[in-house]
């Protein structure tokens, strides 16, 4: 059951504040508000998915597609094919996703490590 209280789903709908960085009908982009290396995005889809497991199974084929070349843009945007990047997506309590909001973190701008501390 997707939850609309998740600060995601608040900032979609305007009630929390952002800068956005890429936005179409099936993605926004924005910085997290915590970022981990020099260049740390979240895109997240439009729709109400929880996890990647939830996006994969219900979204549509444009939706889907949709976002995939959203994130595709963004990083072509941010030059980041060159330099290398990484892309993460935290899912349920054991893969650490904290919230309940379908989202892909972007990586970059400085060496990212290891993949697990
Ligand atoms: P997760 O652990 O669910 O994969 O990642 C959630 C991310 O959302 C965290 O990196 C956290 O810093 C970020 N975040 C949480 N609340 C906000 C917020 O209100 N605004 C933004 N821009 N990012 C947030």
């Amino acid at each position: 059951m997707y939850d609309t209280t998740n600060v995601f789903w608040k900032i979609l709908e305007g009630d929390i504040p952002c800068t956005p960085i890429y936005e179409t009908d099936h993605i926004f982009v924005f910085p997290d508000i915590a970022p981990k290396r020099k260049i740390h995005l979240l895109c997240i889809p439009k729709g109400k998915y929880t996890d990647f497991s939830d996006f994969t199974k219900n979204a549509t084929k444009d939706e889907i597609q949709g976002f995939w070349k959203g994130v595709q843009d963004v990083i072509r945007s941010h030059n980041l094919e060159d330099q290398g990047y990484r892309i993460i997506s935290n899912m349920g309590s054991q893969g650490g996703q904290e919230v309940p909001h379908f989202h892909i973190h972007i990586l970059a701008g400085e060496p990212v490590g290891p993949l697990v501390a």
